[in-house]
């Protein structure tokens, strides 16, 4: 869909700016139905829109010209406001567009928004959206939840019927969680292959940009752009993401814990007959076992993705970014406490509550150091695994979309747990993805499926085989 897309419009079948016109009245509808945008830049898209015609007549054009692109709302996108999903970020308009958006426009893809997210990326369901924030409903059922944090990305990545790319982001599952209950595919790479760099972090050492998108070609044209070394993100890779790779037969790994308790029949039921299919098209699949990642993977990821949050919030203060008030009469103390009382939701201050204390004086040993550790122990046993097999695979949630009714009577340690199959991957900052396998009266099943560092090519080709199952 993408690369024909992107034909039509370097030849001229397609009149772009009208095109993009009908595409962001359609957005504004889908908005109102379904609020899967905190921002549409309409503005913004019809500058570019124009100037990117230009490029065309004069041959110029780059290489996703026209394709529409939608940025989860922790990214900067220059003179757009980008707020994370949190109230105390509104009406921040970064300066400098995050260096993924900035490789985005170069080749000419097209920003048409900001997408809905749980507040600084703090959820699994979007329902921990900011206040004054709408929760955005699931496109198969609109009681139910679209998955989070990026439930925004997900949603009009279904909903769309024209060419577009979401770009989201990952710390502990935000890509994985929206793609399987959605029904789309959730990709993300390699920790370091899409620098950080304009991204308002969560928390850095987890933090991970990726894509969504309906079909697995149109993974690869936009990952290449965006991927790459870059001098602002000292995290950021130097390898050189080549995706056109031949590979060899794959072997299989079925994650034996991922399939046990706590995990709907249905649910597992549709892992299974895939795996079956596998079997009968000559690909070897064994069960495999991970038991430091399911015993200790949930606290292991809570403690340090809330003690890197908890120092990444410190900034928003009401001084820099976002709210500010008038100051007068109050010290400097009342002053940021105030605003962050005000304008941060409850579910950011149980995160700063939870990181600060656990990186304490006194706290420390006993929890974010040990936590580290065991993060290693956990990189080990799947770096073991990845010796025998190229691909692990599991369900993506444990469960199908539930009722936004139901997600709100949850205590905040069954939220954690709902992330137990994607916190591992993300730990131990290897590729992994969701694609459709099934569903439940309607509702989609997402199978997740991670391979070893750097290798997002196995990845994409493994995407292929289940597409090409269905
Ligand atoms: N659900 C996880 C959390 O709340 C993951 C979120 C994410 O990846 N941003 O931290």
């Amino acid at each position: 869909m993408l690369k024909e897309q992107i034909k039509k419009v370097k030849s001229g079948e397609i009149k772009l700016s009208k095109y993009v016109k009908e595409v962001l009245d359609k957005c504004k509808s889908i908005n109102k139905e379904f609020s899967y945008f905190n921002t549409i830049c309409e503005k913004e898209a019809l500058e570019q829109t124009n100037e990117i015609e230009q490029k065309i007549k004069s041959k110029k054009a780059g290489k996703l010209a026209g394709l529409i692109i939608t940025i989860k709302d922790n990214l900067c996108v220059k003179d757009v406001e980008s707020t994370a999903g949190s109230r105390i970020l509104k009406g921040y308009k970064p300066l400098f567009d995050a260096t993924a958006i900035e490789r985005l426009r170069r080749e000419d893809a097209i920003i048409i928004g900001k997408t809905s997210c749980d507040a600084f990326g703090f959820g699994s369901f979007n329902t921990n959206v900011g206040l004054d924030f709408e929760i955005p409903k699931n496109l198969h059922d609109k009681e139910r939840v679209t998955g989070g944090s990026s439930g925004g990305s997900a949603g009009i990545t279904a909903v769309a019927d024209f060419a577009h790319v979401a770009i989201a982001e990952s710390t502990g599952g935000s890509i994985e969680s929206p793609a399987s209950f959605c029904g789309v595919i959730g990709f993300c790479p390699t920790y370091g292959r899409v620098s950080r760099s304009g991204l308002i972090s969560y928390a850095n050492s987890l933090d991970k940009i990726g894509v969504m998108t309906k079909k697995v070609k149109d993974i690869a044209p936009v990952l290449e752009i965006i991927s790459g070394f870059d001098e602002k993100d000292s995290t950021s890779l130097k390898q050189k993401m080549n995706l056109k790779n031949d590979v060899k037969k794959l072997k299989i790994g079925i994650i034996k814990e991922s399939l046990g308790k706590g995990v709907e029949p249905e649910v597992k039921e549709a892992i299974l007959r895939t795996v079956d299919k596998l079997k009968k098209k000559g690909f070897v699949c064994e069960e495999v076992s991970l038991p430091t990642t399911f015993k200790y993977g949930v606290p292991t990821y809570y403690l340090i993705s809330t003690s890197e949050a908890s120092t990444n919030l410190a900034c928003l203060s009401g001084l820099r970014y976002g709210q500010e008030e008038d100051p007068k009469g109050k010290s400097f103390s009342e002053y940021f406490s105030d605003i962050r009382s005000k304008d941060f939701n409850d579910e950011s201050k149980r995160r700063i509550m939870l990181g600060t204390f656990a990186r304490m004086a006194g706290y420390r040993d006993a929890y974010y150091i040990k936590a580290t550790k065991i993060r290693t122990k956990i990189i080990e046993e799947y770096k073991k695994l990845f010796e025998k097999y190229d691909v692990l695979i599991s369900p993506t949630m444990p469960v199908v979309a539930p009722k936004i009714s139901e997600v709100k009577k949850m205590t905040p340690l069954q939220n954690y747990m709902v992330d137990i199959l994607t916190v591992g991957p993300n730990l131990t900052g290897m590729p992994h993805a969701t694609i459709s396998v099934g569903d439940k009266e309607g509702l989609p099943i997402g199978l997740m499926a991670t391979t070893d560092h750097l290798e997002e090519t196995k990845l994409l080709q493994f995407l292929e085989i289940i597409e090409g199952l269905q």
